[in-house]
């Protein structure tokens, strides 16, 4: 038996689970077993195989299968199904084929993919110094691309943050970006353009692709045209038919967010605070809005608009949230109707779907009026004609049945049959006790043992010769008749032909509903729109947030600015703060004490030039942001110790990645540049840095420091400013004011901390006095 196991893993992909079914088991063995048994906590055992000795098993019921392959997709598997099937010629035999493979990147159930987030398979193609990038979402049928020099090409992928990624087989490891997704091989010549090429006018339908914008990128031909053919290899060959169109994006239209800078400024907490969505497919969009902020000054004011459109009337905003909660995932819905997969409860969850979308749009009138992003999301909202009346006549909403009563006249009189076979046993039953005179006399059913006439021991001597015996209980006997056994049979072929029937219907169903999918997937996208500017305006209404004024012009200037994360999260009241950065000012220092403000600070700035850039109010009481073109940041090494790297490499390949990157339209972020090696060095490539960002890259940088001799840049650097983050002295102790003002912090700030906390005056004073003394020799080097 574990020939044929080893002959179907052969077939499989390196690292794909194999589940292998052994009656009503599926159960896996050797490596896969181990892994299996780790990953979900089940029994390890073992069994013994001709010639190998005992190999390490591990196995789930069948009615838990699914189940456990949710869970191992979530956690980043990739997993095949080999199903037990009777032996086409030898009725007793049996052979085992695959008939599933399901990979992270490309399932489309509800149970392993989460709502809220968009579940990416993305592949390469380098060539020629340009890598092209391909982007599929197998449950939205979202299909993209791009081109860019092969330098950039880690950073464009990082931001789709893929669940897997799909490589020519045997890539050596050194080749692969760095990654937290799934690797999973295809063969080599599917990479190829004339692959690429021929598999997506297949696809497609077409003869030239000119229409995608793909002629003349031979790499992202063929990358896109190997995604298409993996997404089809998963599926033993039938095409992805939820992906009817490619889009070529620019990646100049939306600001790159790293990895690092997500984290640093903390967007999933930004995410979970302001997000007011009422659909899935709305969280999605959310998310990938905030993971993209627009470029263009007219852009971000459409969306503006739109938030605007909806912000003042409360009674306008929360109809149309009211309504957007009662629609279901249509996209992902969208999908398994192509699929063919769609199960009842989808048609059922889309025809509420469909019911809800009439009296949005009534609500969503108004708002439409005054913007012109809500008008195309309005008109992208029309009903396909007949689904809902279609799915409504069809689908039953009771338990155990799937079509409806009075929908199919075969299958009405199919059910009549089948339930009449009911009666029949009752009838049957009560007959054959007048007959036979046998007061406990039953008629009974059992799995695997079919229909059987029971009578109890005491009066089994008296039945009927014509009664056949079948078995002995303890207080019974167990008989069967020639007209109870076709009987049986009767009615074991009306159950199924009901059954049949249903499956059939359903089918057809589902074929009509399929024509509508297209027109589904562009209402999905709408009502995403519609749910994201509206919950926009939620956030600004509920949480005190103000219209930015978004401008091409550089500099930014916000009045009364909060953190929209730790606002919510301090003990007392937050204090808001002032921002104002431009060319005459584009270098801004800032000292002061620990815990004073100044990280919250420099975030706080870089958050609000990202909600606005991405359409959405911001925490402010006014708020001017000339668009800029990236986010750089550079966070506090201390916080990375855990990675093991060498921090003080780590935070200066960062710090190159900035100078290299920026330009005087960027802004950067530095917080506490420099620590990671002896003050000296540090404090050194810290003023290096601060003044060539000014005088070269001249980008819009706010740089939070303890080395207060960095305030010196300001007397020598005309768009240098400094900063200080205010404390003040009550009583002999501390109170962090948490207020940023003009100015720089005194450098005995440290002596004058400790003079507080108690050290003997011998101390402090002496300290005073090396100090003064290391200034004056040590900075005037910098300085001069
Ligand atoms: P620093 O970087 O100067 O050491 P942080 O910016 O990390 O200080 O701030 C320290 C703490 O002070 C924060 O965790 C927060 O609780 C509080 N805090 C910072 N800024 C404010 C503010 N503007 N209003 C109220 N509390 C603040
Ligand atoms: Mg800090």
């Amino acid at each position: 038996m574990l020939g044929r196991y080893a002959e179907l893993k052969a077939q499989l992909p390196p690292g794909t689970i194999l589940f292998y079914q052994v009656g009503t088991f599926f159960e896996t063995f050797e490596e896969d077993a181990k892994t299996v048994s780790r990953e979900l906590s089940l029994r390890l055992t073992s069994r013994e195989a001709a010639g190998e000795g005992r190999v390490p098993l591990a196995g789930v019921p069948g009615h838990a299968l699914q189940e456990h392959v949710a869970a191992l997709l979530r956690k980043g598997h990739s997993v095949a199904i080999a199903e037990q099937r009777q032996h086409p010629t030898k009725p007793r035999q049996f052979t085992r084929e695959i008939t599933q493979i399901l990979t992270p990147g490309t399932v489309i159930e509800d149970n392993v993919l989460s709502a809220g987030r968009s579940n990416y398979l993305a592949t390469f193609v380098v060539r020629d110094g340009r890598a092209g990038i391909a982007v599929a979402e197998a449950s939205t049928g979202e299909f993209s691309g791009t081109v860019v020099p092969e330098a950039e090409l880690p950073a464009e992928l990082e931001r789709w943050s893929p669940r897997e990624v799909v490589v020519p087989e045997r890539t050596a490891v050194e080749e692969l970006p760095r990654l937290e997704a799934r690797v999973s091989t295809a063969p080599r010549w599917t990479f190829e353009p004339s692959a690429g090429e021929q598999a997506l006018r297949q696809h497609f339908g077409v003869a030239s692709l000119k229409g995608y914008g793909l002629d003349g990128s031979p790499q992202l031909v063929a990358a896109a045209g190997a995604l298409i053919r993996y997404l089809s290899t998963l599926r033993g060959g039938s095409p992805p038919e939820q992906i009817v169109s490619f889009r070529r994006y620019d990646p100049g239209q939306t600001m790159l967010l790293d990895a690092a800078t997500r984290r640093n400024l903390g967007l999933e907490e930004l995410i979970s605070t302001t997000d007011r969505t009422r659909t899935p497919m709305g969280q999605r969009t959310l998310r990938r809005w905030l993971e993209r902020p627009l470029l263009e000054a007219s852009r971000i004011n459409q969306r503006l608009e739109a938030v605007d459109a909806l912000f003042p009337d409360y009674m306008l905003r929360e109809g149309v949230r009211e309504h957007l909660g009662s629609i279901p995932d249509i996209e992902r819905i969208a999908t398994r109707i192509v699929r063919l997969s769609a199960s009842p409860g989808d048609l059922l969850a889309l025809r509420g779907a469909l019911e809800a979308l009439g009296p949005l749009r009534e609500a969503l009138g108004p708002a439409a009026e005054c913007s012109e992003l809500l008008r195309r999301a309005l008109a992208a909202m029309e009903e396909p004609p007949g689904v809902r009346e279609l799915i409504a006549a069809a689908i039953s909403e009771e338990e155990g049945e799937i079509i409806r009563p009075g929908y199919s006249e075969e299958l009405d009189e199919a059910r009549s049959f089948r339930d009449g076979a009911h009666e029949w046993l009752t009838r049957f039953e009560a007959e054959e006790r007048l007959k036979t005179g046998l007061k406990t006399l039953k008629v009974g059913y059992r799995d695997g043992e079919g229909y059987f006439i029971e009578v109890a021991g005491k009066e089994a001597h008296r039945v009927p010769p014509h009664y056949e015996h079948r078995k002995a209980l303890k207080h019974n006997a167990r008989y069967v008749t020639v007209e109870l056994k076709e009987h049986e049979s009767r009615m074991l072929t009306a159950r199924e032909e009901v059954e049949r029937l249903e499956r059939r219907i359903l089918g057809e169903i589902r074929a009509a509903v399929k024509e509508a999918a297209p027109q589904l997937q562009r209402i999905a996208r709408a009502v995403a729109v519609v749910d994201v500017v509206a919950s926009f305006a939620a956030a600004a209404a509920e949480l005190r947030y103000c219209r930015p004024e978004v401008t091409e012009e550089r500099g930014i200037r916000i009045v009364s600015g909060r953190h929209p994360v730790v606002e919510h999260a301090t003990e007392t009241p937050f204090v808001p703060n002032d921002a104002r950065i431009d060319g005459g000012a584009r270098l801004q220092i800032i000292t002061g004490p620990n815990m004073a403000g100044k990280s919250v600070y420099l975030r706080q700035v870089a958050l609000i030039v990202l909600l606005a850039q991405t359409g959405s109010y911001v925490p402010a009481d006014e708020a001017r942001i000339g668009v800029v073109d990236r986010i750089f940041t550079r966070v506090g090494a201390e916080d990375r110790l855990a990675s093991g790297e060498s921090t003080f490499m780590v935070e200066m390949t960062e710090a190159a990645g900035i100078l290299n990157g920026a330009t005087e339209r960027s802004l950067v972020i530095l917080d506490e540049v420099g620590r990671g090696t002896s003050t000296y060095d540090g404090m050194s490539l810290a003023w290096a840095i601060a003044e060539y960002l000014h005088d070269d890259v001249q980008a819009l940088t706010l740089f939070a420091t303890h080395y207060h001799e960095l305030t010196r840049l300001a007397d020598s650097l005309p768009g240098c400013r400094n900063l200080k983050a205010v404390v003040e002295e009550v009583g002999g102790e501390i109170v962090f004011l948490h207020r940023i003002e003009p100015g720089a912090e005194s450098s005995s700030y440290g002596v004058h901390v400790a003079r507080l906390a108690g050290l003997p005056p011998r101390v402090t004073d002496r300290a005073q006095e090396i100090l003064s003394r290391l200034e004056a020799e040590g900075v005037k080097g910098f300085a001069g």
